[in-house]
């Protein structure tokens, strides 16, 4: 299949393709054949600022166009988009891994976000309010923040990328991005887009390159007045505290340690339906990927077993193929890190029922597969049940009780998503109040997020702020209020009042 034809990507500065000043560039792998897709750039410092530099430059005169007329340009990338579903959901395949249903999925995650934050062009509210005085108006409006920057990871190379900067981009920002260098194939197609869709030059800049170097770089701008970040909590606290120096805003969305609550009562089927989708789909590489279930003991050795049948169904390979279930991990490092847990699940006494190994036989041996694995007996201080493998490995915890259940949920140093599986309409609502993720489900595995619903986490999987929804404006807007005093004589507040 010859869906890319350059042989390197290019840096997209004020709207020229450009070699990153550096002359370095990388290999992107096909995680499912071990094949060189491309090379990407790795971009210098310097690159930073010159993208940073356009940036500002183009957000001025973008800021003055009126919002629903930003918005028309948001509603033509959607509408290209939706033309190459297909193709851009290949590429996706090709770079990261994920099954081409998975693909499919998220490329129109992008593309609702298109047509939602396009929406928001003829939205934008702000609120009007009564002033404590006569003849004077108060009323609050969203100011853009001036350039954005963008860190993205590999996992959801299309969707995080719109969920940060199509609300960007419609409140008046300029953008400059940072993809993830395992996959930039997805950014150097939505860069294309765009130039397509009539963007104006300098308002997003796509810089490729290392973490360490352009990442850093980013941070360093001082014109670069936010980062929005999604990606590991290592890296996530290490951008933060260098923001916090700079009192540069900083929005981060990082890891999960997501759990499934199975009650006694629970419909069973049901619910190793949606423990296998949310584990094992996209290789177990989701922020929300469910890695634990609570399992009520009347229902474990139940539960148990059918889970361990239907693994044995799942098919594991090229996710180009449409009867592939499960897709390899991103590379050689993620498959050892996989691995190690392994180990460690062993020696601290939990039970492994099933996988727990690198495949390697047959067409398997050419890319980075490992197999979908089970633990169960484990206890919930244990490593595995407590630190984010990034893999398809499930821990079943027995619990003896719904409380005793939420309370393991909730001990772990994440707060992403969460769910449960039961009939009684008590513990369901009991459930949403008390489980402690920023996403609980119902009757549901912990993944199928919609766009216009906020994303992200409590404790440490974030710092208060949401990605998606209609909050995603306010990471990417300051608040202004606006007074407009009609008297004619000057009034002062609070000392004027009657
Ligand atoms: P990383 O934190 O390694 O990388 C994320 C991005 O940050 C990449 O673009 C990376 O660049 C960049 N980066 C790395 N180091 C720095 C640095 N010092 N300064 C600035 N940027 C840097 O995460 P992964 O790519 O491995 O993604 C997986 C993680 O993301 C998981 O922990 C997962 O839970 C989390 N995640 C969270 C989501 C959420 O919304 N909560 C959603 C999806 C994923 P490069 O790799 O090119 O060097």
């Amino acid at each position: 299949m010859t869906l890319i034809h350059e042989e390197q990507l290019k840096n997209f500065i004020d709207g020229k393709w450009e070699e990153p000043s550096s002359g370095k560039a990388t290999a992107v792998i096909n995680p499912a054949t071990s094949e060189t897709l491309v090379n990407v750039p790795l971009s210098a410092a310097s690159d930073v600022e010159k993208a940073t530099s356009a940036a500002k430059k183009a957000q001025k005169s973008w800021a003055l166009v009126p919002a629903p007329q930003r918005a028309e340009v948001l509603y033509r990338v959607g509408s290209i988009m939706k033309e190459r579903k297909e193709r851009l959901s290949q590429l996706l395949t090709m770079e990261n891994g994920k099954v081409i249903e998975e693909a499919r999925g998220e490329v129109q995650e992008g593309i609702d976000m298109a047509f939602y934050m396009a929406g928001e062009g003829r939205r934008l509210f702000g609120q009007t309010t009564p002033s404590e005085l006569k003849d004077k108006f108060a009323m609050s409006v969203r100011a853009p923040v001036g350039v954005v920057g963008i860190i993205t990871p590999w996992n959801f190379p299309i969707a995080i990328a719109t969920w940060k900067s199509f609300p960007a981009i419609v409140a008046g920002n300029a953008v400059v991005w940072k993809p993830a260098t395992e996959t930039p194939i997805m950014a150097y197609e939505l860069a294309k887009i765009f130039e397509e869709a009539g963007l104006p030059k300098g308002v997003i800049n796509v810089v490729f390159g290392s973490g360490s170097t352009v990442g850093e770089a980013m941070i360093e701008q001082d014109d670069i007045r936010v980062i929005s970040f999604t990606g590991s909590n290592e890296v996530g606290r290490g951008i933060a505290a260098k923001c916090g120096q700079r009192l540069k805003k900083v929005s981060l969305e990082m890891g999960g340690k997501n759990g499934v609550i199975v009650m006694d009562d629970a419909d069973l089927s049901l619910a190793v339906e949606g423990i296998l989708w949310s584990a094992y789909g996209t290789s177990g590489q989701r922020c929300t990927a469910c890695s634990r279930v609570m399992v009520h003991e009347k229902v474990k050795d139940e539960l148990e077993e059918r889970l361990q049948r239907e693994i044995a169904k799942l098919s594991i390979g090229n996710g180009l193929d449409e009867s592939i279930k499960v897709g390899p991990i991103i590379n050689r490092a993620g498959l050892e890190k996989v691995k190690s847990y392994i180990s460690v699940g062993k020696e601290e006494g939990a039970k492994l029922l099933t996988g727990g190994y690198i495949m390697e036989n047959g067409d398997h041996k050419k890319g980075n597969y490992f197999a979908p694995t089970l633990f169960t007996d484990v206890k919930p201080d244990m490593r595995i049940a407590q630190e984010e493998i990034f893999g398809p490995v499930v821990s079943l915890i027995p619990v003896k009780s719904f409380e005793e259940a939420v309370e393991i949920n909730n001990g772990v140093e994440f707060g992403l998503s969460s769910s449960i599986f039961t009939q009684n309409v008590n513990q369901v609502f009991a459930a949403q109040r008390d489980l402690d993720t920023g996403i609980v489900y119902v009757n549901a595995g912990t993944t199928g997020a919609e766009i216009h619903l906020p994303f992200g986490g409590t404790k440490g999987t974030g710092n208060g702020h949401r990605d998606s929804g209609v909050v995603a404006l306010d990471v990417f807007t300051e608040w202004k209020a606006v007074y407009v005093d009609f008297s004619g004589k000057l009034q002062r507040a609070q000392i004027d009042v009657e």
